[in-house]
């Protein structure tokens, strides 16, 4: 596999990175990850806006103009005959002794770039359903900003699996913030799709914002608002949404049944009008 490492196309086993470097001491890092349909970007666009928006508030420089990014992205999917996967990117503020205060601005950042090829439209895991169970969300307060601190986020999962679960949904407060990596939503009874508002609480999802746009388009009523694990509990079906996980089922919740215990009729018809759309945009 040939990955990108500041300017370089180099095979994996020959990539650096210096062990200095502020995303390795610090997490002082951001990233993005795009989905690649058909060999083509999903979503390009909005994950590099995402991106600026990351960086700016972190206050980390970066100067790699977008068209930049998509031809690396696009050399590495060509390269590494993705056809269906995903793109890494990762941005650190550089390599500088270690030190709490931030290093000069003119210090240049670590890009990495790397590609997944994985089965994504067609995994098993879509197709019966998650099970997800519920933990205290401990991260930090700026969850809006795609930083590489996810230690807590991979901790839940794994507590998550060790409970026979497939994930962890995060709980603040007693409402629902969003997955470890994805974003949370539930259908009610009535058919109204909710998903907790934007804030510093939850990522604002590429996916999500594109799922609501479906749901738009598919006529159903959306609420952005937080909801508690009781009324998800209780709801007719949920779902996550992620770049890696499309629209996914989510059919219990602290081993309780979500409506019939089975993937929804709602959650099919959005996964399968996001699809449509993605395929079709894709660059
Ligand atoms: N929320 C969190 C915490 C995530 O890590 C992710 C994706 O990795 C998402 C939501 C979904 O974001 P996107 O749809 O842009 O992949």
């Amino acid at each position: 596999r040939h990955v990108y490492v500041n300017g370089d196309y180099l095979p994996e086993t020959e990539a650096r990175v210096s062990i200095f470097d502020r995303g390795f001491l610090f997490a002082d890092g951001v990233y993005e990850v795009t989905l690649v349909l058909d060999g083509r970007l999903v979503d390009f666009s909005g994950h590099m806006a995402r991106l600026r928006r990351s960086l700016g508030e972190l206050d980390m420089p970066f100067s790699l103009a977008e068209e930049k990014l998509l031809e690396i992205h696009r050399e590495l999917i060509e390269r590494n005959q993705i056809s269906e996967g995903l793109v890494y990117l990762q941005v650190t503020r550089g390599v500088a002794d270690r030190d709490f205060n931030f290093p000069l601005k003119s210090t240049p950042n670590t890009v990495v770039l790397f590609t997944q090829k994985k089965s994504i439209v067609d995994s098993p895991l879509a197709a019966r359903g998650q099970h997800v169970v519920t933990f205290d969300d401990l991260r930090w307060r700026r969850c809006d900003i795609k930083t590489v601190q996810l230690l807590y986020p991979s901790m839940a999962k794994m507590q998550a699996k060790a409970q026979g679960a497939d994930d962890a949904w995060l709980v603040k407060d007693g409402f629902i913030t969003e997955g470890s990596s994805s974003n949370a939503y539930i259908v009610t009874t009535d058919g109204t799709v909710v998903t907790r508002d934007l804030s510093t609480d939850i990522l604002q999802g590429i996916t999500r914002e594109a799922v609501l746009l479906c749901a738009g388009s598919l006529q159903l009523r959306v609420e952005e608002r937080p909801f508690t694990v009781e009324e998800s509990e209780n709801a007719a079906e949920a779902f996550s949404t992620s770049a890696s996980g499309l629209v996914s089922p989510v059919v219990s919740i602290n081993d309780k049944p979500i409506g019939a215990g089975k993937p929804g009729s709602i959650t099919a018809h959005l996964r399968q009008l996001y699809l449509e759309r993605k395929r079709a945009s894709a660059i």
